[in-house]
């Protein structure tokens, strides 16, 4: 089994509550979630974060900001507002080095966040 979390996932070795996938994405909900709806989007390949695959397949790196909106006109936020966000490096709060987008919404959101 893969030791990133997230390209386990991707495989099927961890589970997790899916709401999408394709050959390349994997939409889940979060384990801990922050808002009524909180799902992660992430590519079945392995890049570290946001910049990283935007430069490696910036191809991807659209389809996975697509399948955001995806997810949340699926999940009925679409037109009352959602964020999507991506963490990167340790003072930013990333966890999980395999870049992921939340997509966050079902409640007011406060800006800035913190
Ligand atoms: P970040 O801190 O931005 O790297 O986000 C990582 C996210 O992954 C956190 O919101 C965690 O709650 C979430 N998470 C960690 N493990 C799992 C899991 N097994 N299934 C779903 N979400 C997870």
């Amino acid at each position: 089994m893969s030791e990133c979390l997230f390209c386990a996932i991707g495989t099927g070795d961890i589970p997790a509550d899916i709401v999408f996938s394709d050959d390349a994405i994997v939409a889940f909900r979060d384990i801990s979630p922050q808002a009524p709806v909180h799902v992660l989007v992430i590519p079945r390949a392995h890049h570290a974060n946001a910049a990283e695959l935007a430069a490696a397949d910036p191809a991807l790196a659209a389809a996975l900001l697509e399948t955001t909106g995806r997810v949340a006109r699926q999940e009925g936020i679409a037109e009352t507002g959602y964020r999507v966000v991506t963490n990167t490096g340790e003072g930013a709060g990333q966890s999980v080095q395999h870049i992921h987008f939340h997509v966050l919404g079902g409640r007011a959101l406060a800006w800035p966040p913190g």
